[in-house]
């Protein structure tokens, strides 16, 4: 036998190995349930995969809510074509701008929009909703972290959630089924690169 030939015996060895613990893993994932996902950590990716997921599901014609949980009326690349393919968008903007912060106005904007998210998380016929920056709500108190866990906790069976943000409140971890964390190696805006339409928003 050559060299190469037992090589090639080896690697498919272990390659059936790896075949038959994944088809094992495969057939013990039985559950049909919808998930809760959780995007944290301080590196870029965590909105884009968010939306991702959005385009995804409307791609196998699932409906998908939208609430984002962002001060400005900042232009967005996904809510333009995303709502023009039936996706319903609610977008928090409290008007903000960094002179005139007002935490009044910003409080009251954060219960309106967690009072229509809370008509989503009841809303059976919602297939994904997705809660974008949603985390700086518990981080500054805006909301109870025990009202947003128990009304997650509660939404239909086969709902799925995403929740987007920085330092997600340890409580949300806890009921999530997948959690992951974006860790910043690079950022190009430390080089003094501008944010960029379409790539950063
Ligand atoms: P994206 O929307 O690009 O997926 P994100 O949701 O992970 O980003 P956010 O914390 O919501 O990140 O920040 C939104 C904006 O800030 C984006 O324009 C993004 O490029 C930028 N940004 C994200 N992470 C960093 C970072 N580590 N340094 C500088 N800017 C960042
Ligand atoms: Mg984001």
């Amino acid at each position: 036998m050559t060299d190469q030939q037992d090589d090639n015996g080896r690697h498919k060895a272990r390659m059936q190995q790896q075949k038959a613990k994944v088809d094992e893993r495969v057939a013990n994932a039985q559950q049909e349930k919808g998930i809760l996902i959780v995007l944290t950590g301080n590196g870029k990716g965590k909105s884009t995969s968010g939306f991702g997921t959005v385009t995804r599901a409307v791609g196998h014609g699932l409906k998908a809510s939208v609430v984002q949980y962002v001060k400005g009326t900042w232009p967005c690349g996904e809510r333009d074509l995303l709502e023009k393919l039936g996706v319903e968008f609610h977008v928090m903007g409290t008007g903000f701008t960094w002179e005139t912060q007002d935490k009044t106005t910003d409080i009251a904007a954060a219960k309106k929009a967690w009072e229509f998210t809370k008509q989503c998380l009841q809303d059976p016929s919602i297939d994904l909703l997705l809660l974008d920056e949603i985390t700086y709500m518990l981080s500054y108190k805006y909301l109870d972290v025990d009202e947003v866990v128990a009304a997650l906790s509660a939404r239909p069976t086969q709902q799925n959630v995403v929740i987007t943000g920085r330092a997600c409140h340890r409580s949300v971890i806890e009921i999530a089924d997948t959690v992951s964390e974006v860790r910043p190696i690079k950022h190009a805006f430390d080089d003094g690169i501008k944010a960029q339409k379409g790539i950063d928003w």
